[in-house]
């Protein structure tokens, strides 16, 4: 677990706002951040993503985890659905339209969307204004993943800054999953929510980066583009580590 921010202090209030896109690992960080605070909002960002699946998944995750779990139920508050198509307009990458995924001259994916985490926290800070919340829980992750430069913890630590200076207030980013393996953040889930918050986990959640939903055993999508290989890959690791006794 990481927390970044100005202070190393425990959350503060009792609020959080999720940055939640409907995917594996926000969807671990709302049970996180469930779990935690007495009130958890959410906000998602549409971007012109290619596939609207992330977006439908937000809601199927919601919903289910509300009707799964009463005590976090009560906490769950407001979702929001933020505008930045304009954006996406500036950063035109594989995400946005129709491009290959793979590694671009620059070295890193052409998946890489130019400034989005920091965007997106500046986004749900402005959000979290209006609202009250001065936490922003975020699924950002060093480990195993893709090498997007804005997944950094120092990336991160310097926006809670950049964000606190310019806000005049403390913004806290707390990012639970940064050190966690893909294997580690299925554990999660199981430690948080049990075989329930798995099983939503695997049927609602979305990460396929071609909008695909076929069934598979560690959830839907085409099984081909990284973010399928890399939530398979966790996916199995975590069961043969369970299967083993080692995750026990
Ligand atoms: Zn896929």
């Amino acid at each position: 677990m990481s927390r970044t921010g100005q202070n190393g202090a425990q959350g503060g209030g009792t609020a959080a706002l999720v940055l939640f896109s409907g995917g594996q690992d926000s969807t671990a960080c709302l049970a996180w951040a469930l779990d935690r605070y007495d009130r958890v909002e959410t906000v998602g960002f549409d971007y012109g993503q290619r596939h609207a699946a992330e977006l439908k998944a937000r809601e199927a995750v919601r919903a289910r985890i509300a009707e799964t779990f009463p005590e976090w139920a009560k906490r769950l508050g407001r979702d929001e659905t933020v505008d930045l198509k304009g954006y996406g307009a500036i950063s035109e990458t594989a995400l946005t339209r129709e491009t290959r995924i793979e590694i671009g001259e620059s070295g890193l994916p052409t998946t890489f969307v130019p400034g989005r985490n920091i965007m997106f926290l500046t986004a749900a800070a402005a959000l979290g204004w209006r609202r009250g919340v001065q936490t922003l829980v975020a699924g950002m992750c060093e480990t195993d993943f893709s090498g997007y430069p804005d997944c950094r913890a120092d990336t991160i630590a310097a926006t809670a800054k950049a964000l606190s200076l310019g806000l005049d207030r403390e913004i806290l980013i707390e990012t639970p999953l940064m050190y966690l393996t893909k294997a580690q953040t299925w554990a999660l889930a199981q430690e948080l929510g049990g075989d329930e918050l798995v099983r939503i986990t695997v049927e609602d959640s979305h990460t396929c980066y071609l909008g695909e939903r076929h069934p598979h055993p560690w959830g839907a999508g085409c099984g081909r583009c990284p973010a399928c290989h890399l939530r398979a890959k966790g996916w199995q690791e975590w069961r043969a580590e369970t299967a083993s006794g080692a995750g026990a």
